[in-house]
């Protein structure tokens, strides 16, 4: 399908910003969006490239209310070469697929909306930044848009992508993290959409994530919904730990979502010959792991910040230090090697990246 385009004129573009070291995390937008849109009968159709800009929704259009909506975050990359660069971004679209199946939205149509994705980053190739530690955050969104205040699976969505340039998600950059662990709230339970990109999931993490920041903590550790025992993932990350040179994660039992950025670890690692573990952890297992002496290191993994080394955990109103609360060996690795295959500085032996232009 081929994809229309209304272009502002150069002289109508935003300035690209200056200072490439002080970014931030998705405050900045390109002057253009992506939009498609899906009627039932009529398919996904009209996709195009226009002026980025407020949408036009009913008020009682059905996300608003009932937030029918998955998205996904990638990133584009300057590599060494001056070439712009994307990380695995057909999995990101097989995971929208998926998301959008739990939440009764239509499928996207993986190869067009995936060409469609190249030519708008193509259209901004300008937006991409150069400095290292930066790169051009990606946002496709699917919400529903049929105005109806019954509740019902929508017969009308748009989808759209929006970008901008971004700096370090987290203020600390590629330094350990305190992590708060939650015992009252839960993010997700096995059953419920916790392992689909939608917005519900996030609402509800907001007020834990709001009383830990106040308490000093960086990031929110969940447990599972039932026992409040195991580790879940934290924030807007996966969560690993090495205790005793057994790399652990847990397994994608329903409630965690998939993580690119774990499975590339999990790919990383093995192919290391290292002691992967995907097993269930409990916090208990983690703190007489860290009492012995054999909780080695402890990081997140994910699309925005890439490896978030985690310096404490703080569990029932005590601070256990993790890895001397510096960055540990094997964070400091994947991070190297991720980031080197991102930019093209290291051979990319799993065939993950894909030049754009
Ligand atoms: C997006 C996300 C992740 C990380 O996924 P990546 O594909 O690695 O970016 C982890 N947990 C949650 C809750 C997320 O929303």
């Amino acid at each position: 399908m081929e994809c229309r385009k209304e272009l502002l004129p150069a002289d109508s573009c935003k300035p690209k910003p200056t200072d490439e070291s002080k970014l931030g995390f998705g405050q900045i937008f390109c002057d253009h969006m992506f939009l498609m849109d899906y009627e039932k009968g009529k398919d996904w159709h009209d996709p195009r490239i226009v002026p980025y800009g407020p949408l036009a929704l009913s008020p009682a259009a059905l996300v608003l209310h009932y937030g029918q909506e998955v998205f996904e975050g990638l990133k584009a990359y300057r590599g060494v070469d001056g070439g712009i660069y994307m990380f695995r971004p057909q999995a990101n679209l097989e995971r929208m697929n998926r998301s959008n199946k739990r939440l009764c939205i239509p499928e996207l149509p993986v190869q067009e909306t995936l060409e469609h994705l190249f030519e708008l980053v193509k259209t901004e190739h300008e937006w991409v930044p150069t400095l290292e530690g930066t790169s051009l955050y990606i946002r496709p969104t699917v919400i529903a848009t049929e105005a109806c205040l019954g509740v019902k699976v929508s017969s009308k969505y748009l989808y759209f992508v929006i970008m901008g340039p971004v700096g370090a998600y987290y203020p600390e950059g590629f330094n350990p993290v305190r992590i708060y662990v939650e015992e009252n709230y839960v993010r997700a339970s096995v059953g419920g959409v916790g392992e689909a990109k939608t917005m519900g999931n996030y609402a509800a993490s907001l007020l834990a994530a709001e009383e830990a920041h106040a308490k000093g903590f960086t990031q929110v550790l969940w447990l599972d919904a039932c026992d409040r025992k195991s580790i879940e993932e934290v924030g807007t990350m996966n969560m690993f730990f090495v205790i005793d040179g057994e790399v652990i994660t847990s397994p994608l039992h329903g409630s965690i979502l998939p993580g690119i950025t774990r499975d590339s670890v999990l790919t990383m690692c093995r192919h290391w010959d290292l002691n992967v573990s995907e097993r269930k952890l409990t916090i208990d297992e983690v703190l007489e792991a860290q009492a012995a002496g054999k909780l080695e290191e402890a990081f997140g993994t994910g699309t925005a910040a890439v490896i978030s080394p985690v310096g404490s955990i703080h569990y029932r109103g005590t601070d256990y230090t993790v890895a001397d609360g510096q960055t540990g060996p094997l964070s400091h690795k994947l991070y190297d090697e991720l980031t080197g295959i991102q930019l093209g500085k290291r051979p990319d032996p799993f065939g993950w990246v894909v030049k754009v232009k």
